[in-house]
């Protein structure tokens, strides 16, 4: 039997969520008992996306196998089960990396390389390569604008991929945006009308139109646009936008999404089955309270340099009926001149919990320092991931054991006491992303810990890495001694993976990125401990001390 793909591609402007789209396709039909597998095709020249700036792309998403990926891969996990590696998201720079390299090695018997063949065959190999896994559906995300110069050798792939295959083994979803013009007091189709039409002049006829619109579309809209697009009418999807997106695949299951698909694709289903979905979005609308967590971050103007993170806090929140709430705090606001001025603090007062998440150089790192000391000191929830482990560490070095000059080799190359530092270049271990330590590590916790009661008495987890600075385990007897715990290592004891304190609430950091593999029915453990913690602590200390949120950002 031949595979069968779903191709989506998005139109008239970026930033429509395609990827969420293309996601909570995987999750219907994953619904209706179907394997998927997810794949996204990135334009841009990069390799990948592991040195772009988190101000540019948002978040780097790592995979179980070290890759470094678009942050739509961190939606397809979330939504569906596809097993994802570096196979699941290539760049222009990755395909054109692979064909050099072909070309080098003479592997073209001295032919002439050319976009067309080689770039789209190399691009074609690619969607086969993750379709053989055993999918019944491959959904394979264009990314990029139909209409951008770098998306072409994508589409004409996917054009070519329909001649190969046929009608009854790919579709074309076309995301476009119906916007509505205050002016008139009208939605309007002329935008998707152009988008389809330039989709069209590369031999691309769109299947599906999800659109995206503020408002729901009227069915005679729907009608208008399925006639000047040459689409069935049932296939023009009203894509509204939504409080929460997790309600998107149940929006797609009422308008019919998965069925249309389906019937394009000749494929047999069962009927979906989404009460899981259902009882998540129920409680999305009832929480029964809310909690408030403050971030103290580098990155913090640009929210999807934290996608994942602020996921899999909702995630936490949701599972126990509460409404997360959110407050960014750019931790260089909270740096002082000398560490006696604690004017910092009333800018972290009222909150229900402290995270300090990843983040790379020196930046804010004082603030950083300032904000885990509070939580420390007034027993306030405190959960530090990745560099917020390592600042953790840094922290308790300087305010409980007393070394002034402790620090990572990170922010300052030769400190007085290298608490964090680089110990894989010391081991000369040399990969993929320089020193990085990349993808699922496995991690053993030390029984009768929080970390160990979190993960439900587990005794060996594994858990996704980005990072190159470790715990410096020539200062374990010392900070351990004054009370902190390592409760997390790797089987061979070589890296700390996890480090908390007994007698506080929950202070917890660990070196690894739990946040990734958080998924809105699956809460990761260490979140989910993470905010129940915060709840009590909110419950316990009364309204008077509750904080408003700010809405800087929402
Ligand atoms: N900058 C730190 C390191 O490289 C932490 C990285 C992170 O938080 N992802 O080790």
């Amino acid at each position: 039997m031949s595979a069968k793909y779903v191709f989506v591609t998005g139109g008239v402007v970026s930033s429509l969520g395609k990827g969420l789209a293309a996601a909570s396709i995987g999750c219907l039909l994953e619904c209706r008992g179907l394997r998927v597998n997810m794949m996204k095709f990135d334009p841009y020249l990069n390799v990948d996306p592991g040195t772009m700036s988190p101000f540019q792309h948002g978040e780097v998403f790592v995979t179980d196998d070290g890759a470094e990926t678009d942050l739509d891969l961190g939606h397809y996990e979330r939504f569906t089960h596809a097993p994802l590696t570096r196979d699941n998201n290539l760049t222009t720079g990755r395909i054109y990396e692979q064909i050099i390299m072909k070309e080098r090695r003479g592997d073209y018997l001295g032919k002439t390389v050319q976009v067309i063949p080689h770039v789209t065959n190399e691009i074609k190999n690619a969607m086969r390569k993750v379709a053989a896994n055993g999918a019944d559906v491959t959904i394979v995300e264009i990314g990029g604008t139909v209409g951008d110069i770098e998306s072409l050798p994508f589409l004409e792939a996917i054009r070519q991929m329909r001649q190969e295959l046929g009608r009854e083994n790919t579709v074309f979803v076309h995301l476009t945006l119906v916007p509505w013009i205050a002016a008139a007091q009208e939605l309007k189709t002329k935008p998707t009308q152009h988008s389809v039409k330039e989709l069209l002049s590369i031999g691309i006829q769109a299947d599906v139109l999800l659109c995206r619109s503020d408002f729901p579309l009227p069915r005679e809209m729907k009608q208008k646009i399925a006639t000047f697009c040459n689409v069935e009418d049932g296939a023009v999807i009203g894509a509204t936008t939504l409080p929460s997106i997790y309600e998107v695949p149940l929006n797609f299951a009422k308008e019919g999404v998965d069925s249309l698909i389906l019937k394009y694709l000749h494929k047999e289903a069962p009927p979906a089955d989404l009460t899981h979905w259902q009882a998540l979005i129920d409680r999305i609308h009832n929480p029964k309270d809310e909690v408030v967590i403050g971030i103290v971050g580098k990155y913090v103007e640009y929210e999807d340099s934290y996608k994942s993170l602020k996921e899999a806090l909702t995630h936490g929140a949701l599972a126990q009926n509460l409404k997360l709430k959110v407050t960014w705090i750019e931790a260089e606001g909270l740096e002082t001149a000398s560490p006696d001025d604690r004017s910092y603090e009333s800018k972290l007062e009222g909150f229900d919990g402290i995270l300090v998440p990843g983040g790379f150089g020196k930046r804010g790192i004082e603030g950083m320092l300032n904000a885990i000391r509070y939580a420390r000191e007034k027993h306030v929830p405190y959960f530090g991931i990745c560099l917020g482990m390592q600042t953790a560490c840094i922290e308790f070095a300087r305010n409980v054991c007393g070394l002034k000059g402790a620090n990572s080799s990170e922010f300052d190359p030769v400190p007085a006491h290298r608490i964090i530092y680089k110990l894989r270049e010391l081991l000369g271990v040399e990969e993929m992303g320089g020193t990085m330590r990349l993808g699922a590590w496995a991690c053993q916790l030390q029984p009768g810990t929080l970390a160990s009661e979190a993960y439900n008495g587990q005794t060996e987890i594994s858990e996704r890495h980005r990072h190159r600075y470790e715990f410096n385990r020539e200062y374990e007897a010392l900070l351990t001694g004054a009370g902190l715990r390592i409760s997390g290592s790797t089987p061979d004891q070589t890296y700390v993976e996890i480090v908390e304190l007994p007698g506080h609430p929950y202070f917890l950091g660990c070196q690894f990125h739990p946040e990734f593999k958080s998924k809105p029915l699956e809460p990761h453990p260490l979140f989910h401990r993470f905010i129940r913690a915060s709840y009590e602590h909110r419950v316990n200390r009364g309204a008077d001390a509750i904080r408003q949120p700010t809405e800087a950002k929402a």
